[in-house]
């Protein structure tokens, strides 16, 4: 049965971006946001993670129309095949991952269920389709090609005078800060224009902040708003700023490492009234330093060691060492890497596809959802 909306009629989004949102359930924050993570995504081995959404495919399968779409576009790095196809069709409440022949090993469709399963489908149910593209896309970044942000980590209790501060850093633009959900926060004014619940502790609410920081020209207007002197709490007197050797004070050990590894900043404003403290913690997007499973801190690196080339023939095998600077835990697994696949349908010279994509190709392989 032929679907009543053909694969051949969407444009393809590149070079501009890399999503197709016909059915207008994102915004256009969260369309640069993702363009954002997408060139992110891209700048690792070619790898291409495209997003296409639409209203309805008007009848048919839905993962044979997704996955035509992806050999149509070609996505993916042409000798790697590490592409990555994220499908929606909200109004069949359907939702598909298509991941590239590279990818598309057990693990790797393990990955692609997991994003489906804990990212997806439980927005979806819950109507918050535009929070649950943005989390696929963030989750696939992460899951697929290791692109991820530090999500903020819960740490020992906090002196109770200390309000927590989360805000997009408009001195670091690279990416949304981690959050910490759990605390009582303040939200400055930008961050908080969309609010929506992130079941993984994911920072949602700062990708609306950080869409319109892209959005603002270089975010000079929020620039100003995030280094206004604020207002205190309890007392309403104007905060200071403390500098950086006065921070440290009111930092704990694991905090003043993150600062040194620079993981994540802190701002300490102090109220001249009250001797109120409120703590601003703004997480870096791009560092190599995640978490810590054991105390928390982002302090926690990984090691990687290839093993075993993959190569066409065979897989590889990774060995990755992770290892926390603050508490000292050190983690070692090992990884399969998938074989290599060359593409069939592009001649040997440059390989870019006319879709503007890199000309990889799926093999059908990944997740399918409904709701
Ligand atoms: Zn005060
Ligand atoms: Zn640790």
């Amino acid at each position: 049965m032929r679907a009543a909306l053909d694969p051949a009629t969407i444009p393809s989004p590149r070079p501009a971006g890399w999503v197709v949102d016909q059915a207008h359930v994102l915004s256009i924050a969260q369309i640069a946001e993702i363009n954002r993570l997408g060139d992110a995504v891209h700048a690792c081995d070619g790898a291409e993670m495209a997003i296409i959404v639409v209203p309805t495919i008007g009848g048919g399968d839905h993962r044979a129309w997704a996955v035509r779409l992806f050999n149509r576009w070609e996505i993916g790095d042409r000798v790697r095949n590490n592409g990555v196809l994220i499908f929606v069709a909200v109004g069949d409440r359907a939702a598909e991952i298509v991941l590239g022949a590279g990818l598309d090993s057990s693990e790797g469709r393990a990955r692609s269920d997991r994003v489906m399963r804990d990212e997806m489908l439980p927005r979806f149910r819950e109507s918050e389709n535009a929070a649950a593209i943005v989390a696929a896309a963030q989750a696939c970044a992460r899951e697929f090609f290791d692109v991820h942000f530090t999500p903020a980590a819960p740490t020992a209790a906090p002196d109770p005078a200390m309000m927590l501060v989360e805000a997009p850093d408009p001195e670091r633009a690279s990416g949304p800060p981690p959050t910490r959900p759990a605390k009582p926060t303040t939200r400055s004014a930008p961050a908080s224009t969309t609010l929506h619940g992130s079941r993984s502790g994911l920072p949602v609410a700062v990708f609306a902040g950080v869409g319109v920081l892209l959005l603002g020209g270089v975010g000079a207007g929020i620039a100003v708003a995030a280094s206004r002197p604020r207002r205190c709490g309890r007392c309403g007197v104007t905060m200071q700023k403390l500098d950086e050797v006065a921070d440290d004070q009111h930092l704990s050990q694991g905090e003043r490492l993150e600062e040194r590894l620079g993981s994540v900043d802190y701002t300490i404003w102090m109220c001249p009234g009250c001797s109120a403290v409120e703590k601003r913690r703004s997480g870096r997007w791009f560092t190599r330093f995640s978490a810590c499973p054991q105390c928390g801190q982002v302090t926690s690196s990984d090691l990687k060691t290839t093993l075993q080339h993959a190569t066409e023939w065979s897989g590889g095998l990774v060995e990755i060492r992770e290892h926390c600077e603050h508490c000292g835990r050190t983690h070692v697994y090992r990884r399969s890497t998938p074989r290599i696949t060359r593409s069939s349908n592009s001649s040997g010279s440059g390989g870019r596809s006319s879709s503007g994509f890199g000309g990889g190709r799926s093999s059908g392989g990944g997740s399918s959802g409904k709701w």
